[in-house]
């Protein structure tokens, strides 16, 4: 059975009655060449194990375990799981956990799938919780070697975004307080069944915990980001005075300490500065 072959496709779930779920964002890869490639950008490879999330019929699953040395995979849908014991059956080295990715234990999971191995994200994520999953993964403190998940396109862009530029978000802000991103490829609409209004592409993060801040300093960090960028538009005093009620004065004066205009809004200022300012902030406010 072709995993990619629509005429394939639909006997597989017809014969298992599974019609798709919008709600889990069920949108599967058709096209033969993108697993592979995310496989192949993504460490799949002697030496690691590889967590999916979202199995789907198993078509990036697959491609994973002819690579790595080991697959654990997360898939919410039960109804999936009669599907994937035909469609991997031929490989001994996946397991597939029946749970809630925003749920499960997945230090667990890697300590007892992954020991010995190094470890890395491969996903076509479900459109509703790419956030979640990607602040989920990189908060978690979890050895992870590579994050290579493909997401809507204008997500994409914002993630890959760097500080500072238009395109740049909350998120923008942690992926790159918690590591690098960038872009590997884009994949059309058409190449998934079924097919979505928007398009696709891959990116990959490489955790880097070498910029992280004390703790006590990261926790105001990401309040400050959150409270200034949740009111892009307005100064970075007035989100801050009107989300988290810190008083404009320290603002400004943490502001003048870094040589910036009391006007200045958070979303134009680079990283370092934005962990500059945060640490001003937290002696001052
Ligand atoms: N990997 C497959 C592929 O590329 O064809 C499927 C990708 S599809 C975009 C997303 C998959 O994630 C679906 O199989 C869906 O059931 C599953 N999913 C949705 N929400 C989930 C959750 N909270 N935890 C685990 N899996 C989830």
């Amino acid at each position: 059975m072709e995993l990619t072959n629509i005429r394939d496709i639909r006997e597989l779930l017809g014969r298992h009655g599974f019609s798709f779920s919008k709600g889990l964002g069920q949108n599967f890869i058709i096209d033969p060449t993108v697993c592979p490639k995310i496989a192949e950008n993504g460490n799949a490879a002697p030496g690691w194990g590889v967590l999916e999330i979202g199995t789907g019929i198993g078509v990036l699953t697959a491609e994973l375990a002819k690579r790595a040395d080991r697959v654990a995979a997360v898939e919410i849908d039960q109804r999936l799981l009669p599907i994937l014991d035909e469609t991997l059956a031929g490989f001994p080295n996946i397991k597939i956990y029946n749970e809630d990715v925003m749920k499960c234990d997945l230090a667990k999971l890697i300590e007892t799938e992954f020991s010995g191995l190094n470890v890395a994200v491969c996903a076509n994520l479900p459109y509703y919780i790419t956030s979640p999953v990607i602040m989920l993964l990189l908060e978690s403190g979890l050895p992870l070697g590579s994050i290579t998940v493909m997401v809507q396109k204008e997500a994409a862009q914002r993630l890959c975004a760097e500080v500072g530029s238009r395109d740049s978000g909350a998120i923008t802000v942690a992926v790159n307080y918690y590591g690098t991103a960038r872009k590997l490829f884009n994949v059309p609409r058409g190449c998934f069944m079924p097919s979505p209004n928007v398009d696709s592409a891959v990116i990959r993060i490489d955790p880097d915990p070498s910029g992280q801040l004390p703790s006590e300093e990261e926790r105001f960090f990401f309040r400050v980001v959150r409270g200034g960028f949740s009111q892009r538009r307005k100064t970075a005093a007035n989100a801050l005075s009107s989300q988290l009620g810190i008083g404009k004065e320290p603002v400004y004066a943490a502001l003048r300490t870094l040589g910036l205009p009391e006007s200045a809004r958070l979303e134009s200022l680079t990283l370092d500065e934005l962990k500059a300012f945060s640490r001003k902030l937290l002696v001052t406010a």
